[in-house]
């Protein structure tokens, strides 16, 4: 392992600056008023007339690459033995690890506490490590987070990111109790990420998102963690805002992951947590930790490390416009000889995605890629009627 120094809690991470906000469960700033707070319009009825996007390369102001951490039998959540350590996996949650963090946290964190020991190591700072790491923090034990890279520098921080557990597994390789795991995970994070909806200090706020298709969509299951997750969804509707043949629509959180994750790292720190940068190379490194029982969120990394050949990144490419206020939803499907093609709004710019290539490791944005959406979100843009 190499471990290279402390980083204090006044370390580029903005804690001092931000100490004294809110906190997620009965905040101050959750029951003020919110003025100027992202998400402040209220969002539009589904079938509101939707303004169009302005897609064109000389809005782009940058564009970002991050692989998901995408397990083929789905995310692994259990308790294991790793030489003298009692290790919880967390990791593998695909293009849903966002919307999950909250739940696989609630269930892995038991699971650590239930060792018995009131210090905790934590290996990964993305979304689910830190997650992970507050809610054993609320459950009494000391925590310190060791990790490669730290927000802003972490795969979470490139997530688009809807709440939507979605890409989580292979449908033909993941088990019925995985099935059931995510059903539960999402149900809670679902219903920890809605009390953090219009406040500023975390960057969470409400959408109408729409999905279209020329070609009937997939009713056979539920969508994750159950219908009734998702405020006002219609499915597999003729027609719809983009001219395709069918859609779905609902409501849905959306999360932006810069505001997100410097929340998420304020308040690990305010409750007295260390982070400590280091680099895990094989499981025997984790002999070095002196903590015994050890909770492993280090994403793709897990891979390497842990020996699982089972997890693969799922590329994805994304690139923002300029902001535009009155945007106040997103849309994803594919489009004819366009491929696929999603957009969400924030308050610092249009996300343009559409790219989930499996196996692929390139970190470098393409070029062609940016052309491709820019021109296939401008198109969809002209469609709107
Ligand atoms: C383009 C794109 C769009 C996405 N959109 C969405 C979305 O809309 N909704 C959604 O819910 N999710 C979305 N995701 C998926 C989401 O980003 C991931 O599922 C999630 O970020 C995984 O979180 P994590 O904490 O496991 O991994 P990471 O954020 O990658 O964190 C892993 C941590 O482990 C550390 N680490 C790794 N290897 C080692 C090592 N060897 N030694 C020490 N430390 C190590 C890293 O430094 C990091 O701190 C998207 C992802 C991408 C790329």
């Amino acid at each position: 392992m190499k471990r290279r120094h402390f980083l204090t809690a006044a370390a580029g991470l903005g804690v001092a600056s931000l100490a004294g906000c809110a906190t997620s469960s009965g905040s101050r700033l959750s029951r003020a008023p919110l003025p100027g707070a992202t998400g402040d319009a209220l969002v539009q009825p589904i079938g509101a007339p939707m303004r169009p996007i302005q897609s064109s390369m000389d809005r782009v102001t940058r564009t970002i690459v991050g692989l998901r951490p995408f397990r083929k039998p789905g995310p692994r959540l259990e308790a294991v033995k790793v030489g003298s350590k009692d290790v919880v996996h967390n990791y593998g949650h695909g293009g849903g690890g966002v919307s999950l963090s909250w739940g696989v946290a609630e269930l892995a964190a038991p699971l650590a506490k239930g060792f018995g020991r009131s210090n905790i190591a934590v290996l990964g700072s993305g979304v689910i490590g830190l997650s992970t790491a507050i809610l054993l923090q609320r459950s009494g034990a000391q925590v310190a987070i060791y990790a490669k890279d730290f927000p802003p520098y972490t795969t979470s921080n490139v997530a688009g990111a809807m709440w939507h557990p979605v890409t989580l597994f292979e449908r033909d390789q993941v088990s019925d109790a995985t099935l059931a795991m995510l059903d539960q995970a999402s149900r809670i994070a679902f219903n920890r990420f809605i009390r953090y909806a219009n406040d500023p200090a975390y960057g969470v706020y409400w959408i109408r998102q729409h999905s279209f298709s020329d070609k009937p969509l997939d009713t056979t299951y539920p969508y994750t963690g159950g219908d009734d997750l998702y405020p006002g969804l219609l499915r597999n509707q003729p027609g719809g805002p983009f001219g395709f043949a069918y859609y779905d629509a609902y409501y849905t959180l959306m999360i932006d992951p810069d505001i997100y994750l410097r929340a998420l790292v304020r308040d690990f720190m305010n409750a007295g947590g260390r982070l400590v940068e280091a680099t895990f190379d094989t499981e025997s490194d984790l002999e070095a930790l002196s903590q015994v029982t050890i909770v492993n969120c280090m994403g793709l990394g897990s891979g390497k490390v842990f020996g699982d050949e089972s997890i693969i990144p799922a590329r994805g490419q994304l690139s923002f416009l300029l902001p535009q206020n009155d945007i106040d939803y997103g849309y994803a499907g594919v489009a004819p000889d366009r491929g696929l093609l999603y957009s969400f709004p924030r308050k610092t710019g249009i996300l343009l995605g559409g790219s989930v290539d499996k196996g692929d490791w390139d970190l470098a944005p393409r070029q062609e890629e940016v052309q491709r959406m820019v021109a296939g979100h401008a198109w969809l843009a002209s469609r709107l009627g």
